[in-house]
């Protein structure tokens, strides 16, 4: 393939994007922490002055009830296509910070990986999409289509109020198309578009007991021990022997793997050797009987606990029975299944499952629904155009195993099809100590993204009448 004018203005500026994406990373821009509000505020103004910079002619920052978000465009044309980008600006919380070989907001450089909080997810690919607007329009004085991009200030603490944004902006944000890069490619030369996003239900399961700590001599083998109570509701949410989920009507609205696609997954020459390696080290492979792994991770829906807690943990013992005992559940959903009747179900099982002698609440908070776009979207085969170019090979097509919850939004209020082109790797450790970013990938995402617009403006235009 030969290099073309936008190639070698992407080349030529290729270690100033680099500086760049570093001063950007510098800024800790964590949601969930309260504590953090102006460093966010500030990573959006940052933005916004990035935005003006690359070529986007309008920008503003678009408040909130929570972190703001950043809106920008570049209107060409109304009769060209116009796409809608979307990425964030906030990042997640850094502990256990004495697992960073350096620290998370000192971006380092080491053997061709920038190590910082945020530098996959999702600042580098935000910054990638702010570059190859500024390669078309300096190497060739114009977008092929007009752009809008708006990135969110609080994608890390679950989108609470990016539903109200998009109601409200409805109009603003309408597009032919939505481009996302906030995912992973399979491999630095296994190119790959995510076409599929599994959603999510979220449930804290609260056991109460006594009104108080009991003294364990005094009352034990006498009355109901909260976490022994907790560990049976929670152990008897799976099959011992096939993994699945025991929750009545969980499995209703999934729909089965048709042949088709059973062999595109088996197409994907991932192993789970290679899998455990990305799985820092976990010993073996273990889901759902019946399916690979990466049909699990793709096309089945899961019950995860995240976290489980109740009374003494500190050193030595401490004889008591506790009042309480906890834990967070989430599940990953796909096809048609509904976050809210999933929520439903669960809270219904987990409190038909409480033992004599203990009371069972449970919160329950709907994320997305899954989200899923045909292979062949015109506007989906022109970002794989755009990465055959680039990366020298067609990318497979993959369903995702994470949520991406404004993507759903967008779907759902917008009707908008997704295009997710991430260029992470499976080993960035996003959300985990030392997440890093391939600056290749970071290299080749931006010419990648500045050869898709020139694409997904010729499949998606509009045919002109004649007169
Ligand atoms: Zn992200």
């Amino acid at each position: 393939m030969t290099a073309t004018d936008l190639d070698a203005y992407c080349a030529a500026g290729q270690d100033r994007f680099t500086g760049e994406l570093v001063e950007f990373l510098r800024i800790p821009s964590i949601s969930a922490d309260p504590a953090h509000g102006a460093d966010v505020r500030r990573s959006a103004e940052h933005v916004l002055a990035g935005a003006l910079e690359a070529g986007f002619t309008r920008a503003e920052i678009i408040e909130t009830a929570g972190n703001p978000s950043v809106y920008a465009e570049r209107m060409v044309d109304p009769s060209l296509p116009t796409a809608l980008i979307y990425g964030h600006h906030d990042v997640q919380p850094v502990d256990p910070l004495d697992e960073w070989h350096t620290a998370p907001f000192e971006p380092a450089i080491r053997g061709g990986d920038l190590f910082a909080r945020g530098a996959a997810d999702d600042k580098g690919q935000v910054w990638m999409h702010l570059k190859a607007v500024e390669a078309l329009v300096r190497a060739r004085g114009e977008l092929p289509l007009n752009l809008k991009l708006i990135v969110e200030g609080e994608e890390e603490s679950g989108s609470i109020y990016f539903e109200d944004l998009v109601a409200e902006h409805l109009d603003r944000l309408r597009a032919d198309v939505l481009v996302v890069s906030d995912t992973a490619m399979v491999g630095r030369d296994r190119p790959s578009l995510t076409t599929g996003l599994r959603g999510l239900a979220a449930l804290e399961v609260t056991v109460s007991g006594p009104g108080a700590d009991l003294h364990s001599g005094r009352f034990g083998g006498a009355v109901a021990n909260p976490i022994a109570a907790l560990a049976e509701i929670l152990a008897g949410l799976h099959d011992p022997v096939t993994n699945r989920v025991t929750v009545p009507h969980f499995y209703d609205d999934v729909r089965e793997l048709t042949d088709q696609e059973r062999t595109s997954f088996a197409a994907i020459p991932l192993g789970d050797g290679e899998f455990l390696a990305m799985a820092e080290g976990a010993p073996a492979a273990v889901g759902e009987a019946g399916f690979s792994t990466l049909e699990r991770l793709g096309a089945r829906p899961t019950l995860e606990f995240n976290g489980i807690w109740g009374g003494y943990a500190g050193p030595g013992s401490k004889t008591i029975i506790p009042a309480t005992a906890a834990a967070k559940i989430t599940c990953r959903l796909v096809a048609e299944q509904d976050p809210g009747r999933i929520a439903r179900e669960v809270a219904r099982a987990v409190t038909d499952a409480a033992p004599p002698g203990v009371s069972v609440e449970v919160d329950t908070s709907a994320g997305g629904r899954p989200v899923v776009t045909p292979v062949d979207h015109p506007a989906v085969q022109a970002m794989a155009r755009a990465v055959t170019r680039v990366f020298g090979t067609a990318p497979l097509f993959l369903r995702e195993g994470g949520s991406i919850p404004p993507v759903e939004i967008f779907s759902r209020r917008l009707g908008m099809p997704a295009v997710l082109a991430g260029f992470g790797l499976p080993d960035d450790r996003i959300h985990a100590p030392n997440e890093k970013f391939s600056l290749d990938m970071y290299a080749r995402g931006i010419r990648t993204l500045a050869h898709a617009w020139t694409e997904i403006a010729l499949a998606l235009a509009r045919p002109r009448s004649t007169v």
